[in-house]
């Protein structure tokens, strides 16, 4: 398997290094509103420990990500009024990945409203912005 690069953008994300929409921190992990969203509150949960994606994960790593991926849909289902959420996460790019750092796809889904395409079209900063601070409200409740 192809080793972890660190010079991907999530890991960029993760050192600050460039921006996020982010919506929570703790000591594992980190959740940011995905700039080209399928749907409406779409966000990414990913762990601080590196790796490349599910098959080269730490075991340990990954009980500390789940709680952050539950919490995060729990809240985003609030914030957006959402009949549901899809939970993603795809492995190499036969399977449709395209940044090579560990993350989940959380993306509240609307009943009858079809996903947007994967890595699609960039959102409006803006939007970005109202949506994150939507989450951000609804993981402080
Ligand atoms: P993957 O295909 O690896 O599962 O998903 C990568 C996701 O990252 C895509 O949904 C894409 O829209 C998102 N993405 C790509 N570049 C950036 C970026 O610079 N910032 C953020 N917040 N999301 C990104």
């Amino acid at each position: 398997m192809t080793a972890y690069d660190d010079s991907n953008i999530f890991a960029k994300i993760l050192r600050g290094e460039i921006p996020s929409h982010r919506v929570y921190e703790d000591d594992h992990a980190i959740a940011f509103m995905d700039v080209m969203p399928q749907a409406a509150g779409h966000t990414l949960v990913v762990p601080k420990s590196p790796s490349r994606n599910l098959l080269d994960a730490d075991p340990q790593a990954l009980t500390q990500l789940i709680p952050v991926v539950q919490k995060v849909a729990v809240a985003a289902k609030e914030a957006f009024a959402a009949d549901g959420i899809t939970v993603i996460q795809f492995n190499e790019p036969a399977a449709g990945q395209t940044v090579y750092h560990l993350h989940f796809h959380v993306i509240p889904r609307i009943e009858g409203v079809a996903l947007k395409p994967h890595s699609g079209t960039m959102e409006d900063p803006a939007v970005l912005a109202a949506h994150a601070e939507k989450l951000r409200r609804a993981l402080a409740r």
